[in-house]
């Protein structure tokens, strides 16, 4: 039995006996553990304040092999989350990002970046580093960015079913099951079809290449489609012209909001960037909510943001 120094974000904790707790951690190296942190409940506990949801900490801990659990020894406090106390938005986000972390990742499979990313976003979150109107904005990036980094990031750029590239400004349809963006051929045979907008899809486009959001990213992934955009926006034009073939977006007599297909809800108020981010955060929790299996709990508390 090893005893393992890391640092972790406090997913969960729960009361085990007077004294004890049971508490689920995601971190930087061994991803997700849970542990049982004995003593935690008394009055002079070894872990101090360390073990609170959401606050990030080292910690030294027994791994044991197996199935069994682990055995915390130590947790310092390294930062706690203090939104609790002024705004109830900004801890819902927070509560968010751990029901994520939570339902989206596996024990003992480590993620590095994804445990750097997240703690950097609670800390944004909990601070004035960003206003409470761009959490919204905030926690649309992580939830793509924790899409990529876990290889679930949706094709976006060419029919995630035949290849085919995007070559048209209309409608697109959204496969929940195919995982992005699907032509109109290959739509038919789709179920859970959603219907973006060009404006939605370009706003996702611009947020997954760091166009939007925080100026800077390294992963391949997000660059290589950011490249892809750029280049089908280049062609975009001299595509149409020469190519009246076949539309990227719809075979004849198929509309974007036929029966496979459900439009989200639009929404008239505010500005074209308020619209495009409510109708991409949309189609993102619709894409979660279906990589799960099941609705987040924390959504319908994310109502304001
Ligand atoms: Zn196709």
């Amino acid at each position: 039995m090893a005893a393992e120094k890391t640092t972790g974000i406090v997913l969960r904790v729960i009361p085990f006996s007077e004294t004890s707790c049971i508490v689920t951690l995601f971190t930087r190296d061994f991803g997700k553990v849970t542990t049982m942190a004995k003593g935690a409940r008394r009055p002079k506990s070894p872990f101090e304040a360390a073990l609170d949801v959401l606050a990030l900490c080292r910690i030294v801990f027994l791994n044991k092999n197996s199935d069994a659990m682990g055995l915390l020894t130590e947790a310092k406090l390294e930062r706690r989350f203090r939104s609790a106390t002024r705004s109830l938005d900004r801890l819902y986000a927070g509560y968010y990002i751990i029901e994520l972390l939570n339902s989206l990742t596996d024990d003992g499979d480590p993620h590095p970046e994804l445990f750097e990313l997240s703690a950097q976003v609670i800390k944004q979150i909990d601070s004035t580093e960003i206003t409470e109107e761009e959490v919204g904005l905030t926690l649309l990036n992580y939830e793509l960015k924790m899409l990529g980094i876990l290889g679930h990031l949706p094709m976006l750029t060419k029919c995630v079913s035949c290849g085919r590239e995007k070559t048209t400004i209309a409608r697109v349809s959204f496969g929940l099951n195919a995982g992005g963006i699907l032509c109109g051929a290959c739509r038919g045979g789709e179920s859970n079809i959603v219907s973006l907008s060009p404006e939605g899809l370009q706003f996702l486009l611009e947020i997954v290449g760091g166009q939007i959001g925080e100026q800077s990213r390294n992963s391949d992934n997000w660059n290589g489609q950011r490249q892809e955009l750029l280049s089908v926006g280049e062609n975009q034009n001299s595509q149409k012209e020469l190519d009246g073939r076949e539309s990227f977006s719809g075979v004849a007599g198929q509309s974007p909001d036929s029966d496979n297909t459900e439009l989200l809800e639009s929404d008239a108020t505010g500005t074209d960037a308020d619209r495009c981010l409510k109708e991409v955060r949309r189609l993102i929790h619709k894409y979660i909510t279906h990589l799960l299996g099941f609705q987040p709990k924390l959504y319908k508390f994310l109502g304001n943001l």
